[in-house]
């Protein structure tokens, strides 16, 4: 790649500029705000952002939600976010793991873990109001709809273009968190890794019968795992938020089936702890696959949240990995900052990677082994599986150390013990 040498003189300089306004790249540009060390941010996002005064939360029965892990909680709560994130969070106080059509079967305590909760579940949109709230509040200038056109390294930080823009943009360090299959991170010759599951991931939220008590249900059956989530109960109802895998064609029947065939399928497979299921909001679905950048970092750039890295959401781990992600960059470039060391050099940005490294690897090991292990039918990994599950329920250090690992504790704790 060429670098160009000089930059024109009517360029806007920023410190960092952020490709892509998702709930990572906000996370990143709140958390940077939140340091004080007057960082000049530049978040640029492809779809118009709605102002956040006309934001409204409209609790709703269709409402996607994601399940906040303890770690995300403690990273919200540092950065001032989580006391309004949890006004209309569900705890999770147990976790239900079960094996559809085997003994296996084994229940995680928040109590037991030592904490008020495992993980929360919080409706997107009450997150997109609370993230967007604090962004407008913020220093951080946003550009929406913008695309980027292309970058160019320079002797020192990026040069930006827009499409349809006559800014001349100079980043320090660029940011690109654009989602999955990135197409900032193609332009600059990262590719991205997938491999797809033959799968599809439907969404919607269920009406039950019987409270859910806090309970997360992850049912794991031979054509891919199911979640039932919490919700706060809606209308006198209480809710689940379904995650439901199916091999690509399955789900598209599913798909396509009338509200009430979709139900009892579901409770088919489900079965009837919940009660009888009530109601089905709208669905969604998204195919899935593991993808995975061909690199992380380099000098003055990195690429971050799905555009790193997008799981399998069987374990709800995607965004919780992303947050981590986002609380070590901002930590180690807000401690360059303050040494005065350039902190877009590759020697900074590498020390964000190593410490993220350990962490990564094992929730993408953990989020892609799981459904396969299960998917298996032969009795010899049936067994091996079933006596897992059994021996969690009997033992508490096992299971605490799978309720840590939701929590997104365990690569903490290998980094500091
Ligand atoms: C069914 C399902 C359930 C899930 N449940 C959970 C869960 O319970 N818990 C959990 O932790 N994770 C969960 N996840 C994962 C989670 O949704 C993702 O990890 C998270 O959304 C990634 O956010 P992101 O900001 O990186 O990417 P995205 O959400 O894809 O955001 C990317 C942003 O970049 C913008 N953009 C795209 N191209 C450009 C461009 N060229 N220029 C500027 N902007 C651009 C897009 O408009 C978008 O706003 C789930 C995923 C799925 C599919």
């Amino acid at each position: 790649m060429v670098e160009a040498q000089t930059v024109q003189t009517d360029t806007e300089y920023y410190d960092i500029v952020i490709v892509g306004g998702g709930m990572v790249g906000i996370s990143l540009a709140l958390l940077l705000a939140h340091q004080q060390h007057s960082w000049k941010i530049l978040l640029l996002e492809a779809q118009a952002f709605q102002a956040a005064d006309k934001f409204e939360y409209r609790p709703s029965f269709d409402a996607r939600s994601t399940a906040v892990s303890w770690s995300s909680r403690k990273i919200f709560e540092a950065s001032q976010l989580w006391d309004a994130l949890q006004s209309h969070a569900s705890p999770i106080h147990h976790i239900h793991v079960s094996d559809r059509g085997h003994l296996g079967l084994t229940r995680i305590d928040a109590a037991e873990a030592g904490v008020d909760a495992l993980g929360y579940v919080i409706e997107n949109s009450w997150m997109g109001r609370v993230l967007m709230e604090r962004l407008a509040a913020s220093d951080v200038e946003v550009v929406a709809p913008a695309r980027v056109a292309s970058m160019t390294p320079l002797k020192q930080g990026m040069s930006i273009a827009l499409d349809d823009s006559e800014r001349n943009i100079h980043a320090a360090l660029v940011v690109i968190a654009d989602g999955a299959q990135s197409q900032t991170a193609q332009k600059m010759g990262i590719q991205s890794n997938t491999q797809p599951y033959g799968q599809q991931g439907i969404i919607a939220n269920i009406a039950v019968e019987k409270p859910h008590d806090g309970t997360a249900y992850e049912r794991f059956t031979e054509q891919g795992p199911m979640a039932m989530l919490p919700l706060p109960d809606f209308e006198g109802s209480a809710r689940c938020a379904l995650v439901w895998t199916k091999p690509n064609e399955v789900a598209e029947q599913l798909m396509a089936a009338t509200d009430d065939a979709f139900l009892q399928l579901l409770q088919d497979s489900f079965g009837y702890r919940l009660g009888q299921l009530q109601k089905v909001g709208t669905r969604h679905s998204y195919p899935l696959a593991l993808t995975t950048a061909s690199e992380q970092v380099r000098r003055n750039l990195v690429v971050l949240g799905n555009a790193a890295h997008s799981l399998h959401p069987v374990a709800g781990q995607g965004f919780n990995l992303s947050l981590r992600d986002v609380a070590v960059l901002a930590e180690v470039l807000g401690k360059a900052r303050l040494q005065g060391v350039d902190f877009a050099s590759l020697d900074v940005l590498q020390r964000y990677q190593s410490r993220q490294l350990r962490d990564q690897q094992n929730t993408l090991l953990f989020s892609d082994g799981l459904p396969k292990l299960f998917a298996k039918a032969s009795s010899t990994v049936a067994f091996g599986r079933n006596a897992g599950l059994l021996m969690m329920d009997l033992s508490p250090g096992l299971r605490a150390g799978f309720a840590q690992f939701g929590m997104g504790m365990v690569a903490k704790e290998a980094e500091h013990g």
